[in-house]
This record gives structure tokens, sequence and C-alpha cells, in this order.
């Protein structure tokens, strides 16, 4: 990119280009793909100097950068999409991963010692709560998850009656919530670390951005120290690869960044080429998304066989989760549930009679997709933690793609008027009235 005085281009504008000079590979426009394990230096004191670079042996000179070494370490391929991941967050550094367990897990692996406290937010990703509720307590982490909807105070006082306040070391959180669309105030989450922060200790505020990263909520902006994708999901967009990143500032990335290069989860090559395409449209992608499932939204809030619709732009003006709405988000994302009439047989029927939407779990990518939650990605969790969550048998989930919006509401439309009208013997009717005009509330 060339340099232009006092004009700062946004981060769309900086995907086809950034960080990549066409001079070092023969003029080609785009990044190729360095299939490679290593990279020859040019003379001993080069290798050597990397290595000093690389371990930690001694500081960066002035305008000193630390040059290729072996494709555990680094490669171009990851380091541009690396540096091109950083503008949307406004981060300093970022790391990527060949998943968005594998981000996950070497954030949680880095910064929690035996002994810990780390309080999460419910519910979460399947894997990710497997892996907080079966892997960290294995190894002496304690951990301790909250519900949304908790004002600061709450979440002091929760940590406070679990006795173990002094032992928290990270606050993780997932928001909106998966399937829900709860959501959870940040800023609220890392004032609670800094509170429980001692000089020799940072609690720190971590959060997983999928669903709405990195376009519609910036996390680092309202005091997150940690930010982790599925790349999988919005930033890969086209279901074709598995692939996850985590931002923050240099010193913390340092530290992520060194116990990839020994549990050797980074991203290939061929993976950060994949993302590195995907992200030259990531905004027009979620854009068109973003508009569509505001359409798709409209559409089901009055159909007669919708319950209710959770999705951010139903959130209702006055209430204490608007204002966080407003000050974390903007736009509702492309992510909706809806309770169908009934129970899991209408949801189902409804699921198997879609025509073009397919009926698979991920989300984030151009097509659109369907789910049921309660028995696909929230099937793990135990039923009665399921309806404390909302996650009814009449839930189903959408994650809305760049179709046409009138083709993806012809299709939900078709598919629910299929479903036998058995529903009236589960609810009376005047309980059905009363949640439709519930519609927009309690999010
Ligand atoms: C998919 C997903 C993950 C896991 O990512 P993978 O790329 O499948 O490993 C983590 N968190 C959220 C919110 C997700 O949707």
């Amino acid at each position: 990119m060339k340099p232009v005085s006092n004009h700062v281009f946004r981060p769309e504008s900086m995907m086809m280009s950034y960080g990549y000079k066409p001079e070092l590979s023969e003029g080609a426009i785009k990044c190729p793909i360095f299939q490679t394990s290593t990279f020859v230096f040019k003379n001993a004191e080069e290798g050597k100097a990397f290595f000093e670079i690389a371990y930690g042996i001694r500081e960066k000179r002035v305008n000193e950068e630390l040059g290729l070494i072996y494709s555990r370490l680094n490669n171009p391929d990851l380091e541009i999409l690396e540096n091109r991941l950083c503008l949307w967050d406004n981060a300093e550094e970022c790391a990527v991963f060949e998943s968005g367990m594998s981000a996950i897990t070497t954030v949680l692996l880095e910064f929690l010692n035996p002994g810990d406290l780390l309080l999460y937010s419910k519910p979460i990703y399947g894997g990710t709560d497997h892996f907080i509720n079966t892997f960290l307590p294995k190894i002496g982490i304690n951990v301790l998850g909250f519900l949304p909807g908790l004002s600061e105070m709450e979440i002091k006082e929760i940590l406070l009656k679990s006795g173990k306040a002094d032992q928290l070391a990270m606050i993780y959180i997932e928001t909106p919530a998966n399937p829900t669309n709860t959501i959870i105030d940040i800023a609220a989450c890392a004032n609670v670390a800094k509170h429980f922060s001692t000089s020799d200790k940072q609690v720190l505020t971590a959060v997983d951005n999928t669903y709405m990263g990195p376009l519609w909520q910036h996390p680092l902006k309202h005091g997150a120290d940690i930010v982790m994708y599925s790349a999988t999901k919005y930033i890969g967009g086209h279901s074709d690869v598995i692939a996850g990143a985590v931002l923050g500032n240099s010193t913390l990335m340092k530290r992520v960044k060194t116990l990839r290069t020994f549990l050797g989860n980074m991203a290939s090559p061929n993976t950060g080429w994949l993302l590195m395409r995907s992200l030259e449209t990531l905004k027009v992608r979620m854009d068109q998304q973003a508009l569509n499932a505001q359409k798709v939204a409209e559409f089901l809030i009055s159909h007669s066989k919708v319950a209710k619709v959770y999705y951010l732009g139903c959130i209702q003006e006055g209430s204490p989760a608007f204002d966080i709405y407003k000050k974390q988000y903007t736009s509702s994302g492309a992510m909706l549930s809806f309770d169908i009439k009934g129970g899991e047989e209408e949801a189902f029927s409804f699921l198997n009679h879609l025509k073009m939407i397919q009926l698979a779990v991920s989300l984030g990518s151009t097509e659109s997709l369907a789910e049921h939650p309660a028995s696909m990605t929230h099937a793990g969790i135990e039923p009665s933690h399921r309806i404390e969550m909302g996650i009814t048998d009449s839930l189903v989930r959408l994650s809305i793609g760049v179709e046409n919006y009138n083709d993806i509401i012809w299709d939900i439309e078709q598919a629910l008027n299929k479903i036998e009208p058995v529903i009236t013997h589960t609810l009376p009717q005047s309980e059905y009235l009363l949640q439709m005009e519930n519609v927009s509330q309690d999010i």
C-alpha cells in the first residue's frame, strides 16, 4: 500500500493488499501459498539473529523484524493474515490457529494455573463448555458459571459467595450467547476483572467474538484483554475451512504465540491463504447477511406459527439489555433463533421441509443454515440447564447467508406452512397471545 498523507484506510479497503509486498513474490498480485516447512538463511549470522529474537534471548533492535525460520514459528501466509486481522479489532497482535477450539484452549492453558478460578458465562459454545467443565478441573482449575443479565454488583457477589474470589484469574465470556442471543456487558466484566486484580496478578477478560466479529462488536474497545474467534465462521465464511484466531496486546500475545509454537497448533499456509481470500469479501458478506437477517426477523415476528423470536434487533428500547446493545454492537447480526409453536415434532417438521436453507450446524457462512439446538449443538447440556438457558424443544436456530432475502423468507414460509396445526393442545391460546406480546422483550 502506497503511503498517503493523513488518510486512514478502512479495514475493508486494506484486505486486498495490506502487509504483502508483490516484489518479494515475482510481482504476483496475490500472496502465494508458501507451502514450505523451513526457510533458508542468507548466512549463519542471520540465522543466529532470528533465533535470538524468536527465543527472547535479546530484544529486537530498532527496525529489526523477526525473520522467517520454520513454519511452526512463522510463515508469510500466517503473518500477513494476522496483520490484516489486527485491523478489524484494532489489536496490536494476532495469532491464527488450525481451529477455533485450538485458539480458545491455548488461551485457557496459557493464562490459567492450578488453583486458579475461571468465571465463565452460560450458555457457551459446546466445545468450550466441555473443555472448561471436563478438562480444566482435571488440572486443578476451579470453574464457575454465571447466567447473562447480571449487573456488575451481582457478578461480584457471585464471586465473593464462591469463597474463591481471590483466586480469580480470568473472566471468559461469549456475547451474544448461542443460541438465545442474550447479551453480556463486556465493560462491566472488565471492571469486575480490574476489581479483583492485584499488583502481581492481572485478572484477564477474554471474549469469544465469533458470533459478531470482527465487524459488529469490538471487545478490546470495551476493556477486554483478549478476543478469540472461530475463523471457521464469518471470517472464513464459505464453509470450507476450520480455523481460529486470538488477538490482544503484544505482551499477552507473545505468551499465546509461544505456547502455540510448542503445542504446534498454528494454522497451515493453505488455511492462511484461504482466510486471506475470505477477508477480501468479509464486509460485503456480513453487511448482506445482517440485512437479510433483519428482513427474516421482521417476517418471523408476525407469523402465526412463531411463538418468540430471539434476535438483537428485537431488544426492547428502554430495557437494560437495550443500553448494552446500543453501546456494544454496530449491527443486530445475522444469527437468529425462534420458538415454533409446539415442540420438537413441529420444529423437526419445519427443518425437514426446508428446500433451500440447509440443515447443518456451524454459522456465518454464505449459505443459510438451520438447526435444532436442543438435539444438536446443545444436546450435551443437561435438560434442566437447557431449559434454564431458554433452549427449548421448539427452538430453531438460523444462520442467515447472502442469498436473496425474498428466497430465504419464501423457504421459511413454505416450511412453516407445512407444520400440521397440532399445537393448541400444548398451551391455551391466551398464553400464546401473551407470548406474542413479549416477542420483542426479554432478550
Ligand atoms: C464454532 C465455534 C467455536 C469452535 O470453533 P472451531 O473452529 O469449530 O474449532 C467456538 N466458539 C464459537 C462461538 C463457535 O461458534
